[in-house]
């Protein structure tokens, strides 16, 4: 039996938004990961991208997305772009995207991996997203690739009120992809979305998201 598409097992997962569904088959993966991985690129697997950090596992991406329920019309902010797989499907489902990494190299690979599959709706900033990008601000929704025990506080201010935002709580067993909306000011939790296993978020409104000895592995 031939092996199922990334597609087809974000649609098995219960995903049916056909929007996110043509944002996946349209945003080749193989694309995004680096040349000796491409073998392994349509499987559902987290994938090295080098300084110990991953691309991460596609469906994780899809339910991510498929939390912030997108529309077309936001702008989104992103932390943690690695290779670019989910700003450019972020891109496909909103008008604009602000995405920030820490590593200069990953967001150089990044702009070029976007540059090749045409997306121009999105920008790449090499810096500490913990502090978001007050000059961009407000955003319709955040998502966090990386994953600390609170979400940072200029991330909470940055969203818009009704906005949703999206992030890995970690935890002692496992990370727990979260979903919050702002409410009044605050930001309230809406639900868990899975559980996951992200490298830390390191910056300087992290919290609990240095590197221990035993969060070195890149999943
Ligand atoms: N969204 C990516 C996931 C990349 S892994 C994908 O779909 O493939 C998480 C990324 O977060 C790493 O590249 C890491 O360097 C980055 N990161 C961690 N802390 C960060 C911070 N404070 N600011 C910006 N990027 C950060």
């Amino acid at each position: 039996m031939p092996r199922a598409t990334l597609v087809e097992v974000i649609r098995e997962m219960g995903m049916t938004d056909p929007r996110l569904l043509a944002a996946f088959a349209a945003t080749p993966r193989d694309r995004f990961v680096p040349p000796r991985s491409i073998s392994r690129a349509q499987l559902d697997q987290p994938i090295p991208i080098g300084h110990g950090q991953p691309t991460s596992q596609p469906s994780l991406v899809a339910q991510m997305i498929d939390a912030l329920r997108l529309t077309g019309t936001e702008t989104i902010l992103e932390i943690g772009t690695g290779y670019g797989y989910q700003t450019a499907l972020l891109a496909r489902l909103a008008r604009r995207v602000y995405s920030m990494e820490r590593y200069a190299d990953l967001a150089e690979h990044a702009r070029a991996n976007l540059a090749a599959v045409d997306v121009t709706n999105a920008e790449v900033v090499v810096g500490d997203g913990t502090a978001g990008l007050p000059g961009h601000a407000p955003f319709d929704a955040v998502v966090v690739s990386a994953a600390a025990a609170e979400v940072p506080e200029p991330l909470a201010e940055q969203l818009t009120e009704g906005g949703r935002l999206v992030m890995p709580i970690s935890g002692t067993i496992a990370d727990i992809v979260t979903l919050f909306t702002k409410r009044q000011g605050r930001l309230i939790q809406q639900r868990r979305v899975a559980p996951a296993q992200f490298v830390p978020l390191v910056g300087k409104h992290a919290k609990g998201g240095d590197e221990p000895p035993h969060r070195s592995t890149c999943l």
